[in-house]
């Protein structure tokens, strides 16, 4: 087996922990919320519940129906769908005063609509008690079944937001169930329902992709009509889940998101440790301004 690569200085950063950020993980115990900043220990989480005023909640349950081999969420029989669940995100969106909500599930292919009416709903709650918040939705492909992809969009998000996750080569590999294609054809969709939303769609580099995949990634994205593209580094959440096979530099991103404005996406974010939802509030605006 092979050693683990070492991982480089510039991703040995201590968690940054305060009094603000604790009393919020208070509440979001009290109401029974998950967040991918506290599962996936992200890294970023002061800046951005402090600083930016940013959260990504986790709906629909905390186990999830497919086991993909980069995530950290727990795989399983899902939990009874919880309908009060929309008003309780709303409720913590206006506790934590967020300027920018992303709301993400785990994939349900165990429901006929893919969770998608109760995700639907928790964009409108949202918006009833936050008119200020931006908000983001993630979803999973949903089964590919294009009328759960409709209900959500017809909540109107402000931005959509799908994942591919890898190059097309390691797709199958990586992801569980999912497919690069289908994950294309969900942005394209998406795009095609309502062309002002803008379209979202990040990438993990490290699993052994070449940059020549890098950039055909970009150009498979780009002839889907996605305006945003993140690209952060793969870290391995466990021993179970994949290894890391190279740790780019930032310099490295650099280049990748220069090379990705160059193509034409109206915003690009890349680095070390962005996540899909890092500096979500400035595409927001970087969107608007099209
Ligand atoms: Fe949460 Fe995303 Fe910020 Fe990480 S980058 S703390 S997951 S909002
Ligand atoms: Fe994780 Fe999403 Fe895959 Fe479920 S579908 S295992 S939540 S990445």
């Amino acid at each position: 087996k092979e050693e683990p690569l070492r991982k480089p200085e510039w991703l040995k950063i201590k968690l940054n922990t305060n009094e603000n950020y604790t009393g919020l993980k208070k509440m979001m115990r009290e109401k029974n919320l998950h967040t991918v900043c506290e599962e996936a220990k992200c890294p970023n989480i002061h800046e951005c519940w402090a600083v930016r005023r940013t959260a990504t909640f986790m709906i629909l349950g905390a186990i999830c129906t497919r086991a993909c081999r980069f995530c950290a969420v727990k795989t399983g029989l899902p939990t009874e769908l919880d309908l009060a669940e929309p008003e309780r995100v709303a409720d913590s969106v206006a506790a934590m005063n967020l300027k920018h909500a992303v709301i993400t599930a785990v994939a349900r292919d165990d429901l006929k609509d893919g969770g998608s009416v109760v995700f639907a709903e928790t964009v409108r709650a949202i918006r009833r008690k936050n008119p200020f918040t931006s908000i983001e939705v993630l979803p999973s492909d949903m089964g590919g079944v294009y009328e759960n992809l409709k209900n959500l969009m017809d909540a109107k998000p402000d931005i959509l937001n799908h994942n591919i996750e890898t190059v097309r080569r390691l797709s199958n590999r990586v992801r569980a169930r999912a497919k690069y294609d289908r994950s294309l054809e969900l942005l394209l969709r998406a795009k095609e329902m309502y062309p002002d939303i803008p379209t979202k769609s990040s990438l993990m580099i490290g699993l052994g992709e070449t940059k020549e995949e890098i950039l055909e990634t970009m150009d498979d994205l780009l002839a889907n009509k996605v305006d945003i593209m993140t690209i952060g580094q793969y870290l391995q959440p466990s021993k179970k889940h994949l290894n890391v096979l190279k740790y780019y530099t930032p310099e490295e991103f650099n280049e990748l998101k220069k090379i990705a404005i160059q193509k034409g996406f109206s915003h690009c974010e890349a680095g070390p440790m962005v996540r899909s939802s890092y500096h979500a509030d400035e595409q927001v605006n970087a969107a608007a301004k099209q």
